[in-house]
């Protein structure tokens, strides 16, 4: 039967069943390889993408190219077929070079996004685990909850407190409630309330079903056969770039029409030399291989990014990450382990101590001070049995090693209970449970209801201690304040725990039945370590001029503990939600300049720290890993998500997922977003400088009338090795040392900087005059026109090659050890242009095309001379600059006032 065409909701969850051919507990694994071969992978078909061929066409779409290829073809049917053939090679080279370096970087995003790829949680083998959503197949027990995104179309089997948003299918913008009841046949799609179908998203609660149409069989499948293809190469400096490259190349053409009628009219040159001259030095100046390289400078920023945890799933985030200038961070599990473990144990008259480390549940449960140990283990007993049963996560041991499944501080209560010689298994098979609340952030409590074996109800509630107090109003509410406040301030996370019995026959918990005759049993104090290497990635963003804002649910006095042991701040502040609130925004933007912890906050809370520090200008990287965090996540800079721990909705939103869930890896994201806008930068300083310093060179000749320096194919052929050699390797710099001891770059900063400006003009100025000054310094000798012009050829490769260097630290010396040395990309680069030099200076037919002349000994020693001259003076200027302090930009932290 095509599973598609059967109308699920009206039939019951055993015909269901019964239609799919399967159980209702799950699939076993030959039915799963079963179902799998017979309906395939649960992924809609991908949209195609570009032919290689098309994508291969559009890299001669550039005006420039036009203008070359006409040149081309002038020169062709002018006979000059050298220059002819040299122009088409120049314009195909470059468009491979394009065409493989764009096709890289699209496979390394692909590869990364895969990384990623949505999980659901289903139930196999009688076990629960977490695999992809693409391997669901038709009959899967699946277990949905808030924040997930519908891996299939589930007929549900059991709901409670279901809430989904279906607007993508049905267009409504409330929530559809969800029930597990037969519906009668005639029920539109928008009301069939037991199903729950694919790519919607779960708003609240949690829910269990049987996947009954996977992939294209779906109903969001049938409407839209096709999802988007991967996201175009795009980001803001990107597009700045590639507007630039176009308008320079007007600004270009438009100056070279100039050049060639003054150089026909007025100078009397050759009008085909003087237009292939002219042609060529447009070819020159017009960094058209710009984007192309600032794209693989991306793609390469993204790869390093994942290698380090930090997957990037909106490409304008890698320039963004570099400008960040606060994170806004979780606490529990990002700065924290979450690796939890009950350590203070405190009831109405006693405080105990829980040994023993981590989830192993060996240890004791002593007594703290004088008092009866029976009698006050007797008082927690209580409790601990409300901890063990109000609780969804078990321990598992694997090898010597005991792992748990579900919330890490549900595992510790867990750990707890057998510390306390309860046997969870048997305690638990002695209840069931009828009903529960599940957690919910917003009301920070979770409550379950229990059939004792011999009939009895009682009601479990933990949560938040405020949460507790306030459903419970105990008499001795000072002790259990000051209770919290002791535990607490030694960075313990605090639980309340209370417990209610409930009339006979009661099947459901109401919100009303939690508002009276709640009696709080008492608390629990958890440890939960910092993560060890938090501590020096927070040091790295205080030297890097980035502030980091700790916004935690968890409690004021159990924040601030950890923030003081994290370093975060000086004298860190702390302001509570509630605080919050009162603020106006105004208010709020002073604040959070200067409060280092938010805690007890909540979603909305979030979204307006967010806001408050963008009005101060600050460039924001926020976390975020719940369904409601969503909007903070899309307003932040960066949105930063949960790999572990983060709800698909949490995902969707942020610009980057972290794998590891640690905050480590967003400091070293940000480490690798400066290195990308650093080597970006490098990039321009070296290529837009050397063309500049060519172009000089040439337009100088023809206005006062001197022979060229070099002829056109002379400059078709250094664009052409440049292009392929030493153009590409910026790109694979590694960090410059003191790049986290900067302050972050200034949002909206321009690319073209003052000191990049200088530059330009600085070294067009140097490369003109050391290549001039060799041109006549040779025809001085009396050596021939083309020696003079093969001399200038290799004293530009040369003079590229030191500049390189110089460019490679733009912070500090390129003088050292570990400048020189260079890296496996500029080394290669190196080797092939030598050889290509080599071959250009003494290969008998290069001779022949690009009139050139084999050198002597003295000849390239001059050279290179000339060359280190060069790099001397420029490493001088780099020294002089920072002295002088005129460009802040080459400044680190501790240089500054
Ligand atoms: P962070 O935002 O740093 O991750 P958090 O994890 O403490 O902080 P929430 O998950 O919103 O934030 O939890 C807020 C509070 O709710 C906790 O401090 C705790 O008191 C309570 N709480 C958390 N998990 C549960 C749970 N499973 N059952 C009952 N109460 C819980």
């Amino acid at each position: 039967m095509e599973t598609s065409e059967v109308r699920w909701h009206m039939l019951s969850t055993s015909e269901v069943a019964t239609a799919l051919d399967v159980g209702c507990a799950g699939l076993s694994s030959p039915e799963v390889d079963r179902q799998s071969a017979r309906f395939g992978p649960n992924a809609l078909p991908r949209s195609a993408r570009r032919n290689v061929f098309l994508r291969f066409l559009a890299q001669f779409h550039n005006t420039l190219i036009y203008v070359l290829l006409a040149g081309a073809l002038a020169a062709a049917l002018l006979d000059h077929m050298i220059d002819a053939v040299v122009i088409v090679a120049v314009v195909i080279v470059n468009a491979v070079i394009g065409h493989i370096q764009e096709g890289k970087a699209e496979q390394a995003l692909e590869a990364i996004q895969q990384m990623i790829a949505p999980k659901a949680s289903v139930v196999r083998d009688g076990v629960r685990q977490t695999i992809p959503v693409r391997e669901i197949v038709p009959g899967d027990l699946v277990m949905i909850e808030a924040g997930d995104r519908v891996p299939a179309d589930l007929r549900l089997l059991h709901a409670r407190r279901m809430l989904i948003d279906e607007a993508l299918l049905t267009g409504e913008s409330v929530a559809a409630e969800k029930q597990e009841a037969v519906l009668p046949e005639q029920t539109d799609l928008a009301d069939r309330r037991n199903m729950a179908f694919s790519g919607t998203m779960v708003a609240a609660g949690h829910a269990s079903g049987l996947a009954v149409a996977t992939g294209s069989r779906t109903q969001i499948g049938r409407i839209s056969s096709l999802i988007q293809s991967v996201e175009q190469l795009a980001t803001p400096l990107l597009k700045q770039i590639d507007r630039f490259a176009r308008r320079f190349t007007w600004f270009v053409l438009a100056g070279g029409l100039a050049l060639f009628a003054f150089a026909v009219l007025a100078r009397n040159y050759d009008w085909i030399d003087a237009l292939i001259a002219v042609v060529a030095l447009a070819v020159g100046i017009v960094p058209e291989g710009l984007p192309a390289v600032i794209t693989i400078t991306l793609a390469i920023g993204v790869r390093r990014m994942a290698g380090r945890n930090a997957v990037i799933r909106k490409l304008p985030a890698v320039e963004t990450l570099g400008a960040t200038s606060v994170i806004c961070t979780d606490k529990t599990g990002t700065l924290t382990r979450n690796e939890m473990t009950a350590r203070r144990v405190i009831t109405e008259r006693h405080t105990m101590i829980a040994s023993g480390s981590g989830y192993v549940p060996d240890g004791q449960i002593r007594i703290v001070g004088s008092g009866d140990q029976a009698e006050a283990m007797a008082d927690a007993m209580p409790l601990i049995r409300c901890g063990l049963l109000c609780n969804d996560a078990a321990l598992r041991k694997v090898g010597a090693e005991w792992r748990v499944e579900g919330d890490p501080m549900e595992g510790a209560l867990f750990a707890l209970a057998m510390k306390a010689a309860i046997d969870p298994e048997q305690e638990r098979a002695e209840w069931e449970r009828l009903d529960e609340i599940p957690f919910d952030a917003a009301h920070r409590f979770m409550a379950t209801l229990y059939r004792g074996s011999n009939g009895t109800r009682l009601l479990f509630v933990k949560g938040a201690p405020e949460a507790l107090l306030a459903m419970t109003a105990p008499d001795n509410c000072s002790y259990w304040e000051s209770s919290i406040a002791t535990a607490g301030s030694e960075g313990e996370r605090v639980l309340a725990f209370g417990a209610k019995e409930m009339p006979a026959g009661s099947e459901r918990i109401l919100f009303e039945d939690l508002s009276t005759g709640v009696c709080l049993l008492g608390l629990v104090g958890f440890i939960d370590p910092p993560r060890a290497e938090v501590k020096d990635a927070i040091a790295e963003c205080r030297s890097a001029g980035i502030g980091v804002k700790m916004i935690t649910g968890d409690h004021a006095a159990t924040a601030l503990a950890i923030a003081r042991q994290l370093d975060l701040a000086d004298d860190p502040r702390v302001l509570t939600g509630l605080e919050l609130e009162k603020l106006p925004d105004t208010e709020l933007e002073q604040a959070v300049v200067d409060v280092s912890v938010f805690a007890r906050t909540s979603p909305e809370h979030k979204l307006r720290i967010v806001r408050a520090l963008q009005a101060q200008g600050k460039i924001v990287a926020m976390t975020g890993d719940g369904v409601n965090d969503a909007p903070s996540l899309k307003q932040a800079d960066v949105g930063v998500a949960m790999g572990i721990k983060g709800t698909e909705a949490s995902k969707e939103a942020a610009s980057m997922v972290l794998l590891d869930d640690n905050f480590a890896s967003i400091v070293s994201a940000v480490r690798e977003g400066r290195t990308v806008y650093d080597n970006i930068r490098k990039v321009i300083s070296w290529e837009i400088p050397t063309n500049g310093g060519e172009t000089l060179a040439v337009v100088l000749a023809i206005l006062l009338g001197f022979a060229l320096p070099m002829t056109a194919t002379q400059i078709l052929w250094v664009n052409l090795v440049l292009a392929a050699t030493l153009g590409l390797v910026l790109a694979f710099e590694p960090t410059e040392p003191g790049a986290m001891l900067r302050r972050p770059r200034e949002r909206g900063a321009p690319l073209l900087s003052p000191f990049l400006l200088w530059r330009v003009l600085l070294v067009s100025v140097l490369f003109a005059a050391v290549t001039l000054g060799i041109f006549f310094h040779v025809l001085a000798q009396g050596r021939s026109l083309e020696m003079a012009r093969t001399m200038v050829v290799n004293m530009f490769i040369i003079a590229e090659i030191f500049y390189l260097f110089n460019v490679r630290y733009l912070h500090m010396t390129s003088l050292t050890w570990r400048g020189a040395i260079g890296t496996p990309a500029v080394l290669i680069a190196i080797g092939v242009l030598v050889i290509g030099q080599a071959f250009f200076t003494y290969a008998p037919f290069m001779n022949a095309i690009f009139h050139s002349r084999p050198l002597g000994f003295a000849d390239w020693a001059l050279l290179v001379a000339c060359g280190m001259l060069l790099m001397l003076l420029l490493e001088l200027e780099k020294h002089v600059m920072r002295r002088l302090g005129w460009f802040s930009e080459l400044n680190n932290q501790e240089d500054m006032p």
